[in-house]
């Protein structure tokens, strides 16, 4: 069984490197987004206790997220592998996945912040059907006009230059000591994924030795 973590900040395709990884050799992709989602709806106690926090306008603390993380990865016994995705975010995190877990390879997706700012701040949301655009890669037929239904595209809030900027320098703060703390224990491989993603994953797949796996597809 092979095990992976990868990390990026937003807009560095950690999504598209984990599906095409997962899709030829058949790993799972474990995204913490989708297990807290899974957790929350069993009605476990854990799930009951997340709800809480949640209500009341809490970020779920470390021990929680480590937990279910724990769970979910515990789940995963006869399967070819996995790639988790969103954990570890801080050095607290990695600390428990020193602690608790052995990994093949932690693989951080590096991409300078202006191309991810300028990548993000390209995206447009259609406001009628929620269909995403970029106006650099997958622009409408019609500048400003959704292809499907005609409704105005509009950029999030979330994706204004400032909260971009923010978002990406807390990710740098937390993960800077995760990425230096986990680098004690497990083989940390850098990839630059300025070219794209298309580029970046055969790099990928060299450097962690999956060429000699075989495909699923
Ligand atoms: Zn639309």
């Amino acid at each position: 069984m092979r095990k992976f973590v990868i990390m990026g900040v937003q807009g560095s395709g950690k999504g598209t490197q984990s599906r095409m990884l997962c899709n030829t050799y058949g790993f799972k992709h474990i995204s913490t987004g989708d297990m807290f989602r899974e957790e929350i709806q069993s009605q476990s106690p854990i799930a009951e206790k997340i709800k809480n926090l949640i209500n009341q306008g809490n970020l779920v603390p470390d021990e929680i997220v480590s937990e279910v993380v724990r769970k979910g990865l515990s789940q995963l016994d006869d399967s070819k592998g996995f790639i988790l995705d969103g954990f570890p975010r801080n050095a607290a995190q990695a600390q428990f996945l020193i602690d608790n877990i052995d990994i093949d390879a932690v693989i951080v997706l590096e991409i300078p912040d202006q191309v991810v700012i300028e990548r993000i701040m390209s995206r447009r949301l259609c406001s009628e059907c929620k269909r995403d655009y970029n106006i650099d890669f997958r622009p409408p037929t019609v500048e400003g006009i959704c292809d499907d239904c005609g409704g105005k595209l509009i950029q999030r809030e979330d994706d204004y230059e400032e909260a971009v900027k923010k978002r990406i320098a807390d990710y740098h703060a937390s993960t800077s000591p995760a990425i230096e703390l986990l680098s004690t224990k497990y083989r940390v491989e850098r990839f630059d994924v300025t070219k794209g993603s298309k580029y970046a994953q055969p790099l990928i797949r060299e450097c962690l030795g999956l060429s000699e796996l075989e495909e699923v597809h």
